[in-house]
């Protein structure tokens, strides 16, 4: 542990809250407000990344000792820690929310690692801040195994994230009402701790704008784009600390409008993955929105099943649905003109902020391009032909239940090197294909074989549909169609199947972290049984590569599942 160098740059250079008393209030001058952890009863270490553990030089070793947990769960402060629990405020759900805040997030410090990088340790479920509201700053463990878990998978799925150290039970209870009707249960607390290089959010600017707090705005602009934006093509900008003057009318600054770009082209990378591997947030307010384009605050997430873009998972949001699947890319671009009208009284130039702000949809729209390309194992996207042919894809996967990641997956397997014109294949060896084993239901058996059905559509894909009985004829004809219209725009790429499949394959994953999955683990783990956890932590390390022994995790959604509390449904209770 004593390899944990701290420098803690945020409370060095931010200013703090006067007030050291720890109860709830509005904290108004200041960036944060320094707050230990609660001690907990009897923590007890329930799983550990060992990649994240990595990144601040621990070894698997150090994560198995005592220290660790009690230091990881908040009952142990190490030298140089200088805990504290940040001010922001949000748009939620599109209204001005005020103050939020770090209300269960107490930050540890920094360390900088031996690669020199800058990572904010902080444990979330920690016990209560000046920005807790009326809530406990607790977390559930239900709620901490989820954001355990969908961190490290996302990570490794190649999605920008926070990411997760650990994961301990406090051996306290806490109370939730899990749907907010009146049933309040207890249920057993946990800390996890997070790592990123910081949790800033577009919530901080806001705060200060907000109030009128243009002075603290710029400091906290200064220094994020001093530490967390470290480009070294960029001009590093002065420490400004103290600095309260009005910024001059109308003079543009390059170095506030480059960043506010960045975090746009950030932000649009950001989504595109999430679109890609079929995440949706569920709660995307800007209180929830890094400013590194990191996924941050795990909450009522979900993964698409079926690929329906009207899908959310956040029961809180079951009427507007404002934050579903197909609409999180217009709520990033809301989120980003928020955060560009908080700037603003530093930037004090409208024009140019919206020009950086139209970066954000021309870099969405190319990012866009290139992971459907990728995809469709398309050599390269041409958006005169394949902007069509990505969109009646989308357009006909939403007609019936189609398992979005397996769909993928199965596209990938289908040799489309005998197609012909008229739908039909060249010859019958070319349609069998041994090359993957194909799916955990038919573990045992031999694998199907790729061959086209009486319906001409791949007998490969048929897994991915969840209901075989709403394959209408007409359905069926537009789908060999589409598959028709594909195969000649594969054709045309002459790539080999073998390498189309492989390069399909580095794009859409096997396993993600399925909604009823983590409810599985989550069930488990309530009966103290720990061993879903870490066998989803490990096979989720490994998203993009067939593990045979793990085909149970890569199957669809069981019918049980459907509309069960926690695999369909979730609320922002935790
Ligand atoms: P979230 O919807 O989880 O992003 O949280 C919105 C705001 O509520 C943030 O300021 C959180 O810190 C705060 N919050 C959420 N849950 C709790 C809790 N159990 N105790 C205190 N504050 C909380
Ligand atoms: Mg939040």
């Amino acid at each position: 542990m004593n390899r944990l160098i701290f420098d803690n740059s945020f409370t060095r250079e931010l200013p703090a809250d006067p007030e050291k008393a720890n109860y709830r209030r509005q904290v108004t001058g200041a960036c944060y407000s320094r707050v230990k952890p609660a001690p907990v009863a009897a923590p007890k270490l329930v799983a550990c990344s060992l990649e994240t553990a990595q990144l601040l030089d621990l070894s698997a070793d150090a994560c198995g000792r005592d220290e660790f947990t009690q230091i990881f769960s908040g009952n142990r402060l190490l030298p140089g820690m200088d805990p504290y629990a940040a001010c922001y405020g949000g748009h939620q759900f599109g209204n001005w929310a005020g103050q939020l805040g770090d209300g269960r997030a107490i930050n540890l410090g920094e360390i900088i690692n031996r690669k020199s990088q800058r990572l904010t340790l902080q444990l979330k479920g920690a016990g209560s801040t000046p920005y807790s509201r009326n809530a406990d700053g607790l977390a559930v463990l239900r709620s901490s195994v989820r954001e355990f878990l969908c961190s490290e998978a996302m990570f490794h799925l190649g999605v920008p994230t926070t990411r997760a150290l650990s994961l301990i039970l406090t051996g306290e209870m806490v109370e939730r009402d899990m749907f907010y009707d009146g049933h309040p249960k207890e249920e057993p607390g946990a800390v996890v701790c997070r790592v990123a290089p910081s949790f800033t959010r577009f919530g901080n600017f806001e705060i200060f704008a907000s109030r009128n707090e243009t002075g603290v705005l710029k400091q906290l602009l200064d220094y994020t784009i001093r530490t967390d934006f470290p480009d070294p093509g960029e001009s590093v900008i002065p420490d400004t600390r103290g600095y309260i003057a009005p910024y001059p009318e109308k003079s543009v600054n390059r170095v506030y409008i480059n960043w506010f770009e960045d975090v746009c082209r950030r932000t649009a990378d950001m989504i595109a993955h999430w679109m890609r591997v079929g995440f949706v947030h569920g709660v995307m307010n800007t209180d929830n929105m890094s400013v590194l384009g990191l996924t941050i605050d795990y909450g009522p997430y979900g993964w698409l099943e079926n690929y329906d873009p009207n899908w959310t998972p956040n029961t809180t949001d079951a009427n507007g649905r404002r934050y579903r699947f197909g609409h999180q890319p217009s709520v990033a671009h809301w989120n980003l003109a928020q955060l560009a009208n908080a700037i603003y009284p530093v930037v004090g130039d409208v024009d140019a902020l919206q020009q950086a702000l139209s970066v954000y949809a021309s870099r969405f729209q190319e990012q866009w391009n290139i992971m459907v390309g990728a995809k469709l194992g398309l050599r390269e996207f041409e958006p005169d032909t394949d902007k069509e042919l990505a969109n009646e894809l989308f357009t006909i996967l939403s007609l019936v239940e189609t398992d979005m990641t397996i769909f993928f997956r199965r596209l990938a397997l289908v040799d489309f090197s005998g197609y012909e014109e008229d739908g039909s294949y060249k010859s019958t060896e070319s349609m069998v294909k041994k090359t993957e084993n194909t799916g955990a239901g038919n573990a045992g058996k031999k694998p199907k074989p790729n061959s086209i059905n009486r319906d001409l559509l791949p007998e490969t894909l048929m897994d991915a549909y969840y209901v075989p009985e709403q394959l209408t004829d007409d359905y069926k004809n537009r789908m060999a169609r589409w598959l028709k219209r594909y195969a000649q725009r594969i054709t045309r790429d002459n790539l080999p199947h073998e390498t189309r499949r492989v390069n399909m394959n580095s794009v859409n994953p096997k396993y993600v972290l399925r909604n009823y999955l983590a409810q599985l683990a989550i069930d488990k783990a309530e009966q103290e049984d720990f061993s879903m956890i870490h066998d989803l932590l490990e096979t989720l390390r490994n998203p993009y590569s067939e593990q045979p022994d793990k085909e149970h995790f890569a199957i669809k959604r069981p019918d049980w599942a459907r509309h069960r509390p926690g695999c369909s449904m979730l609320s922002c209770s935790s």
